[in-house]
């Protein structure tokens, strides 16, 4: 018999918030895992990002699911280029398979958002230059616990 998964509590303001590092975002995008399930292959991550920052390009492998809490985000170009821009509060949903060439910030926003499978980075080339899924970002956010212990 299989039992049911731990339930989890996240602290969310308890650590530092971890790098989310270039050629995935500019301008100082930081983050901090929330939950990562093995079983479904899905992860939530918290995001501040600064005025002026963005995350490069790259495919949803999977549908995902954003509550954009404070600020303003251009998805997909914004709306004046056919995108989306939310302003907090708001709700997104992005289907699998969407593509994001530049997710940009023009004030500083703050977003939660959970996750179905990896996110893809892409180069200019649309060659794939990394898949981030719920094990990729739970070592990134383990490693970041790991060096503050040891400057601790
Ligand atoms: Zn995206």
């Amino acid at each position: 018999m299989k039992t049911k998964a731990a339930e989890e509590y996240v602290q969310i303001d308890d650590t530092t918030f971890a790098p989310f590092p270039a050629p995935f975002a500019h301008g100082g995008v930081t983050w901090r895992l929330l939950h990562a399930s093995p079983e479904a292959a899905t992860w939530s991550a918290i995001f501040q990002c600064p005025a002026g920052s963005s995350f490069a390009s790259h495919v949803h492998a999977g549908p995902g699911e954003y509550f954009l809490h404070s600020g303003r985000m251009d998805v997909r170009g914004g709306k004046a280029a056919g995108g989306e821009t939310a302003v907090a509060p708001g709700y997104g949903f992005e289907s699998s398979g969407s593509r994001h060439d530049h997710t940009f910030f023009p004030v500083e926003s703050s977003f939660y958002m959970s996750f179905s499978g990896p996110l893809v980075f892409i180069d200019e080339n649309d060659a794939v230059i990394a898949v981030i899924g719920w094990q990729e970002a739970q070592d990134a956010w383990q490693a970041h616990l790991d060096a503050l212990k040891a400057a601790a």
